[in-house]
C-alpha cells in the first residue's frame, strides 16, 4: 500500500503546493489507507508548464518511437498485477478477481491497443481534384487534460491517456480522489519505462478544485472527461467560450432488452452480468430489463433468483461476485434511490438494502455493501427509470413486440449502449437500427474491439474514444492546397 499519494509532475513525485491532503478511504473496510495530495490550480499551472515543456520534442518523436514506451508501460503494468490489482481494490472496494480478471488487463491491453494502433495510423492523407492538390495533415494538439471517473480506475485513466500520448500530446490527468492510487503507480511505472519527464502528469485531489483547474487553463487546450452528466455540461461552460476541443463520455440508463426467441440461459446470464457487474457501477451497466411479455414470468424469476445469488463479501475474497460501492455517500445516494423507486410504487423483489451486518465477515462490516436490487412494476417515465443510480438497482418491465421494445428502450434522455438478446439476427441488426443509442450489443454485453468508436448519443456524450476516432481527437487537422 501507499501511505501518501503524491502528484506527479515532471517526472517526480511532488507534494500539492499548498501542503494540503486528504484522506483515502477504503469503502470495504471503513479504514483511512493513505493521504492524498489535494491539489489545486498551482499544481496544475506546474504540470501544465511541464507538459508544455515536454511537447516540442515529444511530438516531434516518431510514432514507433512513442508506441514503444507505451508497449514498455503495458509490460510493467503486467508485471505489477498483483499490485495494482490490490491498490484498485482497496481504493474502490470492487472484487479484488475483477480488478484482476478485468481492470488492470484491460489497462495493459489499452497502452498496448494504441501503441499498435499509431503505428499503423497515417495521420496525412492527399486529396486531388482536376485542378488542385491537397495534403491534411495532422498534428498532436499540444497538451491534453484528461479527467477520469472512480469506477474503472486505471482502466479508464488509461483508456484516455494511451491515444493521447500515442499520438504525440503530452498529458495533464486527473483521477478522481476516490480512487487515486493506481494513477499514481502508473506515473511512477511511467518513468521506469522511461517516458521523459513532463510528458506524462498525474494530478491528484478533488475535481471541484484539480479537475476544474484543468479545464479552466488555457494552456491545455484538449479535454477529454469521463464522469458524470452534470460534470460534463459544467465542463462545457467553462470550455465552450475558450473554444477547446472537449470530448465527453458521460452517464447511461441502458437497456437490456430480452426477446421470446432468445436463449434464454444465456439471456438471464448477460442480463445480470449487465446490471451488477463492479456492483451496477459502469456507466454501460443495463439498469433497465426489458422482458418480452410471453417470457416476462419466467424470465424475471430466473433472474431474480441469480441475482439472489450473487455472493455480496469482502472484496479480497475468491468467490466474492459483488463488492463494496465506492463510498458510503454513494451508498446513501443508492439507498435514496431506492426508497424513491418504492414511493413510485415500485415492488422490490430482491436486496432493497444493505446486508445484514451478521452475514459480511468481521473485518469489512463497516464497508458500503448494497444487496443487489431489483425492482418491478415500475412505468418507463419514473424517475427510478429515468435517473442514473450508478448501482446495483435494476429494474424489470414486459414488453408487447419489437415497436414497444424500441419505443420504452429509446424513452431516456441517455444513450450510452443497448443489449438485445434474440435468436434472430435480422431482428438484432434492425432493433440496432432503431435504438438510439452509442452503442448495441446482439446476444452480448461489454464485448469490446477497440477499434470501434466508443460513446454515447443525447446526454450520454459528446465525441466518440476508441481506435483512430481517439487519435484523431488529439491531432489538429491543417489543409495544404496547391
Ligand atoms: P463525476 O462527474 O463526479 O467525476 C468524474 C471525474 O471528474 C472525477 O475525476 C472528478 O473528480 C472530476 N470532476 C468533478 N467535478 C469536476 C469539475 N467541476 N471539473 C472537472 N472535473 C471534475 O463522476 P463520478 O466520478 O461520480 O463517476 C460516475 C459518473 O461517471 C456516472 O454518472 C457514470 O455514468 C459516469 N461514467 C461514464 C462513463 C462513460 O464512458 N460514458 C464511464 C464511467 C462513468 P473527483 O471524483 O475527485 O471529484
Amino acid at each position: 500500500m501507499m501511505n501518501r499519494v503524491p502528484n506527479w509532475i515532471d517526472g517526480r513525485p511532488q507534494p500539492a503546493a499548498r501542503g494540503c491532503e486528504m484522506p483515502v478511504v477504503d469503502p470495504a473496510t471503513g479504514e483511512q489507507v493513505a493521504m492524498l495530495a489535494a491539489s489545486g490550480a498551482e499544481d496544475v499551472a506546474e504540470a501544465q508548464t511541464a507538459a508544455g515543456r515536454a511537447f516540442p520534442a515529444w511530438s516531434a518523436r516518431r510514432a514507433p518511437e512513442r508506441a514503444e514506451l507505451l508497449e514498455r508501460l503495458a509490460g510493467l503494468v503486467e508485471r505489477d498485477l498483483d499490485r495494482l490489482a490490490r491498490l484498485e481494490s482497496v481504493d474502490s472496494g470492487k472484487p479484488l478477481a475483477l480488478a484482476r480478471s478485468v481492470d488492470i488487463p484491460r489497462a495493459a491491453a489499452n497502452l498496448r491497443f494504441f501503441a499498435e494502433a499509431v503505428r499503423a495510423w497515417k495521420p496525412d492523407e492527399e486529396l486531388r481534384t482536376a485542378n488542385s492538390q491537397s495534403l491534411v495533415l495532422r498534428r498532436p494538439a499540444g497538451v491534453a487534460g484528461c479527467i477520469s471517473p472512480w469506477n474503472l480506475p486505471l482502466y479508464l485513466f488509461t483508456w484516455k491517456i494511451a491515444p493521447a500520448l500515442a499520438a504525440g500530446c503530452t498529458v495533464v490527468a486527473k483521477p478522481s480522489e476516490e480512487t487515486p492510487m493506481t494513477a499514481a503507480a502508473l506515473g511512477e511505472l511511467s518513468a521506469e519505462a522511461g517516458f521523459p519527464a513532463g510528458v506524462l502528469n498525474v494530478v491528484q485531489g478533488r475535481g471541484a478544485d484539480a479537475g476544474a483547474a484543468i479545464v479552466a487553463d488555457p494552456g491545455i487546450p484538449v479535454i477529454t472527461f469521463t464522469g458524470g452528466t452534470a460534470t460534463g455540461a459544467r465542463i462545457m461552460q467553462v470550455a465552450g467560450p475558450m473554444f477547446k476541443r472537449v470530448a465527453l463520455e458521460l452517464g447511461g440508463k441502458n437497456p437490456t432488452v430480452v426477446f421470446g426467441d432468445a436463449d434464454f440461459d444465456a439471456a438471464v446470464a448477460g442480463a445480470v452480468r449487465a446490471g451488477f457487474q463492479n456492483q451496477g457501477q459502469i456507466c454501460l451497466c443495463g439498469s433497465r430489463v426489458l422482458v418480452e411479455r410471453g417470457t416476462y414470468a419466467r424470465f424475471r424469476d430466473a433472474f431474480v433468483e441469480r441475482v439472489r445469488a450473487l455472493r455480496v463479501g469482502d472484496p479480497m475474497e475468491a468467490g466474492t461476485d459483488q463488492g463494496s460501492l465506492v463510498s458510503q455517500a454513494h451508498r446513501a445516494k443508492v439507498a435514496a434511490a431506492v426508497e424513491r423507486a418504492r414511493a413510485e410504487g415500485g415492488r422490490v423483489l430482491c436486496g432493497g438494502g444493505p446486508p445484514e451486518p451478521a452475514s459480511l465477515p468481521a473485518r469489512v462490516r463497516g464497508g458500503a455493501f448494497w444487496m443487489p436490487t431489483v425492482v418491478e412494476g415500475l412505468p418507463m417515465g419514473c424517475a427510478t427509470n429515468q435517473e442514473e443510480i450508478f448501482g446495483p438497482v435494476v429494474t424489470v418491465a414486459p414488453f408487447d413486440g419489437e415497436d414497444e421494445a424500441v419505443a420504452l428502450a429509446n424513452h431516456s434522455r441517455y444513450g450510452l449502449a443497448a443489449n438485445v438478446w434474440t435468436r434472430d439476427h435480422a431482428r438484432g441488426l434492425r432493433m440496432a437500427e432503431r435504438l438510439d443509442f452509442g452503442i448495441v450489443w446482439i446476444n452480448a454485453w461489454l464485448l469490446r474491439d477497440l477499434r470501434v468508436p466508443f460513446g454515447g448519443t443525447k446526454q450520454s456524450g459528446v465525441g466518440r474514444e476508441g481506435g483512430d476516432e481517439a487519435l484523431r481527437f488529439f491531432t489538429e487537422p491543417k489543409a495544404v492546397t496547391w
